[in-house]
């Protein structure tokens, strides 16, 4: 079979690999979709420290078993599934009160497991074990369901920073997170939803399709004031930083309103993650900063739920269809933010 395969940074080879076996506990699919984002193109050009290479990439997975280990129950050949991307132990003390995102233990498909820029993939007993194997509703397509891991990280971040009806958001970074947020949003009954970008062409794209109240382009306009201009000055309820800048964390702690709610749902550099805010600005408004770590099994399935049941719809987000063979075409155009989504069909 094809694969996509880290060899090391710069060096990403598209390759034949022996068709994988699974083991007893495990579940062998047909990817039928894998999703790229930023995170493949950071992978493919930097590496990244859970990954000993060679590994195939690619974790927004979804596909049709082909296989079922002797030992694993309730699933059968031709079952349309998604599969978790983060994977909990699920027995350590996070874990076990609930906090799977933060699990010490997580280990990720496309990472420590080969992933989903394959023609099969094996699903580890480890995502079976957690109940992180979903099945994808009638009507949903394989594109659409591989989506549900990007939208499973969204709703955690919103769960976390408390969006909810009657609140004005403020989503900064236009990417496929940037939209996912805007739609969430929306879903969950914001008043009115904000899109910030630099880049003004991204922007439009991102605004043409998910229609935020109104995009402000950073490099055409100084984003507090014209954050604080639409909400009459008091600023937005909840700010989310879907991008890896300090400056748009700094920029969220000054047109945040009263008692209102960070999100730094986006991670820094890894050489840039200092940033310097007013604590004065927290202290007297009330206000509560929250980061956001991937998702959980159960987001995974809320979010299938919500892009089955029409909540957030995401087919229009996905804006380029490749074949396996150009997975690396992919990535070019993710990382020069000329897509939204750009889905491998291997
Ligand atoms: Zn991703
Ligand atoms: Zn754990």
């Amino acid at each position: 079979m094809k694969v996509v395969r880290f060899h090391a940074p710069g060096d990403v080879r598209i390759e034949d690999a022996p068709e994988p076996t699974p083991g007893p506990s495990d579940v062998k699919i047909r990817v039928r979709a894998c999703s790229t984002c930023g995170t493949d193109v950071k992978i493919s050009r930097f590496g990244h420290h859970h990954i000993a290479p060679p590994r195939v990439m690619g974790h927004e997975i979804a596909g049709e078993i082909t296989e079922v280990g002797a030992d694993v129950t309730g699933w059968r050949p031709g079952d349309r599934v998604q599969v978790i991307a983060a994977i909990p132990c699920g027995t350590c003390a996070e874990c076990r009160r609930g906090r799977m995102t933060v699990c010490p233990n997580q280990v990720s498909m496309g990472y420590h497991f080969d992933g989903g820029f394959a023609e099969y993939a094996v699903v580890p007993h480890n995502v079976l074990a957690v109940d992180g194997l979903n099945r994808i509703p009638e009507g949903l397509s394989f594109a659409e369901a591989s989506v549900a891991e990007p939208l499973a990280c969204v709703l955690n971040g919103q769960n976390l920073a408390g969006v909810g009806e009657g609140d004005d958001v403020v989503v900064v970074g236009s990417g496929p997170i940037g939209c996912l947020h805007v739609r969430l949003a929306r879903s969950r009954g914001a008043a009115r939803v904000f899109l910030v970008d630099l880049n003004r062409e991204r922007l439009d794209l991102a605004a043409n399709l998910v229609q935020p109240d109104a995009a402000i382009c950073g490099a055409e306009t100084d984003v507090v004031d014209a954050v604080l201009k639409l909400t009459e000055g008091r600023g937005a309820d909840v700010v989310i930083t879907a991008t890896a800048a300090g400056a748009a964390q700094e920029q969220a702690v000054q047109m945040t309103a009263r008692q209102g709610r960070i999100s730094f749902f986006g991670g820094l550099p890894k050489d840039k993650p200092v940033i310097s805010l007013d604590s004065n600005l927290v202290h007297y408004r009330e206000l509560t900063i929250v980061g956001a770590n991937g998702s959980s099994p159960e987001h995974n399935k809320e979010a299938l739920r919500l892009i089955a049941n029409g909540s957030v719809p995401v087919a229009d987000l996905i804006t380029h269809r490749l074949p396996l063979d150009r997975t690396l075409d992919a990535f070019g155009i993710v990382a020069r933010g000329e897509a939204i989504k750009v889905t491998i069909e291997p």
